[in-house]
């Protein structure tokens, strides 16, 4: 069964027609990239994945959870759902540590000890093994990026959505972040990922979906697609 489910969503903000009639479904382990112009709803389309923004009719169950259920949890939706942004959002008062420590700390109520631990085995991972006590004012935005990825593994989430993650990155910095992506996607994590990065839509993507004025334009095969646009 599908790990996320749209079933004829619409999202409104005012009587702007954000998300028009979305049916899509996820399957386990699946990397989709999602791409579009500019203010097509390829943002609002992924942040309803975790209940970032509300859905107005359908719809919408992710990790077993219906969103549109004024009684579900967002917490435990997010427990299950990674996010990464565009402008990082690290916490700027806490060091790069703490940055990844902090909720499954205080939402998984994980041991100090094995926090630490995996938290110090994710930095290694993505090259940050050093600046653990840096802040992230300290940190270029290739490796604020390279924390936030970071900090989502660390709750072992089930999914993680990224909105435009390299976007905000000088153009040197993007690769480090691509690979580490595609570490990700290599652990079987299921991806959604709004991006221009053609690159890693044909090589990493398993499904490309072509959003334009609230809906789905085109679902495609990446290689069937580079193959004949
Ligand atoms: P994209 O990610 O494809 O650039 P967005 O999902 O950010 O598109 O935006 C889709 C449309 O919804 C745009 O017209 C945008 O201006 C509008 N929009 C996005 N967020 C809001 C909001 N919080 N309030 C009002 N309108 C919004
Ligand atoms: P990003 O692409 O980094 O999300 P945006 O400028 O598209 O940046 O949006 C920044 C914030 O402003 C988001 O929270 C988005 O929902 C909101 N937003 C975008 N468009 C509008 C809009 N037309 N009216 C109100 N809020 C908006």
């Amino acid at each position: 069964s599908s790990i996320i489910e749209f079933k004829h969503v619409n999202k409104y903000y005012g009587k702007l027609h954000a998300l028009k009639d979305i049916n899509l479904k996820i399957e386990e382990g699946q990397v989709v990239s999602i791409i579009g112009p500019s203010g097509s709803g390829k943002s609002t389309l992924i942040r309803t994945m975790n209940g970032l923004e509300p859905i107005n009719s359908g719809q919408l169950i992710v990790t077993g959870y219906d969103l549109a259920n004024r009684k579900t949890n967002i917490n435990k939706i997010r427990k299950n759902v990674g996010m990464v942004f565009q402008h990082f959002n690290l916490y700027n008062n806490h060091t790069v540590l703490e940055n990844i420590t902090l909720a499954p700390k205080i939402v998984l109520k994980r041991p100090d000890a094995e926090n630490k631990k995996i938290a110090m085995e994710l930095l290694e991972r993505v090259g940050m093994a050093d600046k653990a006590d840096s802040y992230p004012r300290q940190l270029s935005g290739g490796q604020e990026q390279r924390v936030a990825i970071a900090r989502s593994l660390a709750m072992r989430p089930k999914v993680i959505l990224f909105d435009e993650p390299t976007s905000a990155l000088d153009p040197e910095m993007i690769q480090d972040v691509l690979d580490i992506m595609k570490y990700v996607a290599d652990q079987g994590i299921t991806m959604v990922v709004v991006t221009h990065e053609m690159g890693f839509a044909r090589k990493v993507s398993n499904r490309l979906i072509f959003f334009d004025q609230g809906h789905i334009l085109e679902d495609r095969d990446p290689v069937e697609f580079f193959k004949h646009p």
